[in-house]
C-alpha cells in the first residue's frame, strides 16, 4: 500500500512503457512520438519522479484533444556552420524533438567547445533532468531550460507570470553517473500540487497563495490562485532568466503567451526549450573531475547533505529490481484512456 492507503500493482519498467505506448498510440500518436514520450515517463517513475511519470500520460491526451498539438509530427533538424542548433517540433512533444536534436548538440559541443540547441513549437511536460543527464553521461557540461504556463506569480505580486519554469544542469564524473540537478523557480512543480489535490491532501506552507492573494494550504485555491517562486525574489529571478532564455532568445513563446493560447485549459505548456553543452575538455583543465570529486566528498562528509541526484539514482536502483509500485487508480484512469 502507498502512504495514502491506496492498493498498488508492482509493474516492471517495460510494462510502464508499454502501458504508456499504448495507452498513446490508441489515442492517435505516432509510433515515435508515442516511444520518446513513454521513454520519458517510464524513466520518471523508474526514478521515483512520478509527477512526471504514467500520471502525465492523460496531459499528452488531453493536449491532442484539445489544442493544436499534432500527435505525428515529425520534427525537423536543422544544423548549419554556427554552433547553434534548431529543432522545429512541429506542434508535437518535446521529447521526441529532443531525441533528434540531441546528438547533433554533443557533436557540435565537442568540435566547438560549446554549443547550444534551441528546441522550438513543442509542447513540454516533461522533467528535464534527462536531457542534462545523457549529455553529461557524454562527458559534457549541460544546462537546460523551459517556460512552462503562468502559474507564478513575481516576488510581491498576486497574479501568475512566469511559468514553474526549470533549469536543470548537469556535470560529468568519472565512472560514476553524473552529477545533476533538475529543479522548478516555484517552490513547488505544478505536478505536485495536482497530485495532493487527486490525493485529498494539503499543501505544505510557502507553495501558494490564493485568488486574493492569501497564503493557502488548500490545493484546489492553489491552482486557482498563484505559485510562488522559491527563495522570494531570487527564484523569481531565476523565473525571469527562464522565460528570457527560452522565450524571449529563442523566439518562443512566454509562459503568459502560453496560457493565453490554452483556450481549453489543457495545462499543457506549448513553446521551447533551451540547452546549452560545454565541452570541460576544450577549457584545459586536466584535474576538473578530481577537482569536482574533491569539492563532493567535502560536502559529503558533513553529516545530513547529499548530492543532488543522489536520490534518483538510488530509487533507480531499487526499481530495476523491485519493480515500481504504481496506484490502482492511476492504472484504471490509464485503462480507460486506452480504451476510449
Ligand atoms: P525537487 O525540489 O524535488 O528537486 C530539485 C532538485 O534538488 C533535484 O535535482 C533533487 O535531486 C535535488 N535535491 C532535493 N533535495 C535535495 C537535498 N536535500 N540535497 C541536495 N539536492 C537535493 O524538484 P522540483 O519540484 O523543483 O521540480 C520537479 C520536476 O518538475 C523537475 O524535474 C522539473 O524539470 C519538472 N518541471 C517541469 C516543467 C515543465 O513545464 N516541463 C515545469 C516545472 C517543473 P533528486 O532528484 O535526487 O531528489
Amino acid at each position: 500500500m502507498m502512504s495514502n492507503d491506496q492498493p498498488v500493482t508492482y509493474l516492471n519498467l517495460d510494462e510502464i512503457h508499454h502501458l504508456a505506448q499504448v495507452a498513446l498510440e490508441s489515442n492517435g500518436f505516432s509510433q515515435a512520438q508515442a516511444n520518446s514520450i513513454a521513454i520519458s515517463v517510464t524513466a520518471a517513475e523508474r526514478d521515483g519522479c512520478q509527477s512526471h511519470g504514467l500520471f502525465r500520460v492523460s496531459f499528452y491526451i488531453n493536449a491532442l484533444r484539445n489544442s493544436i498539438a499534432d500527435a505525428k509530427a515529425e520534427p525537423a533538424l536543422q544544423v548549419n556552420d554556427s554552433t547553434v542548433i534548431h529543432v522545429d517540433g512541429k506542434n508535437g512533444f518535446c521529447p521526441l524533438a529532443l531525441d533528434i536534436g540531441l546528438p547533433a548538440l554533443v557533436s557540435k559541443a565537442q568540435m566547438h567547445g560549446t554549443a547550444a540547441l534551441a528546441i522550438h513549437n513543442v509542447y513540454n511536460i516533461a522533467a528535464l533532468w534527462p536531457e542534462v543527464e545523457l549529455l553529461a553521461q557524454q562527458g559534457l557540461v549541460a544546462f537546460a531550460f523551459t517556460t512552462s504556463n503562468a502559474y507564478v506569480t513575481p516576488a510581491g505580486g498576486i497574479k501568475p507570470l512566469f511559468g514553474t519554469n526549470p533549469m536543470a544542469f548537469g556535470f560529468p564524473r568519472e565512472a560514476m553517473p553524473p552529477l545533476v540537478f533538475d529543479q522548478a523557480s516555484s517552490a513547488s512543480a505544478r505536478g505536485e500540487i495536482q497530485l495532493h489535490q487527486r490525493d485529498g491532501q494539503p499543501i505544505p506552507d510557502g507553495w501558494a497563495i490564493d485568488r486574493e492573494g492569501l497564503p493557502t494550504n488548500d490545493p484546489d485555491a492553489a491552482l486557482a490562485g498563484a505559485q510562488l517562486p522559491f527563495g522570494g525574489h531570487k527564484g523569481a529571478s531565476i523565473a525571469l532568466m527562464v522565460e528570457l532564455l527560452a522565450g524571449a532568445l529563442i523566439g518562443e513563446n512566454f509562459s503568459v503567451d502560453s496560457s493565453s493560447q490554452d483556450t481549453h485549459r489543457v495545462g499543457a505548456p506549448f513553446g521551447g526549450e533551451l540547452l546549452l553543452a560545454i565541452d570541460p575538455e576544450k577549457f584545459g583543465s586536466t584535474q576538473y573531475l578530481q577537482r569536482a570529486e574533491f569539492l563532493f566528498s567535502q560536502m559529503l562528509d558533513m553529516p545530513g547533505t547529499r548530492l543532488p541526484s543522489q536520490r534518483r539514482y538510488e530509487q533507480r536502483e531499487k526499481s530495476v529490481t523491485q519493480g515500481v509500485a504504481m496506484p490502482a487508480r492511476l492504472l484504471t484512469e490509464l485503462a480507460e484512456m486506452t480504451n476510449n
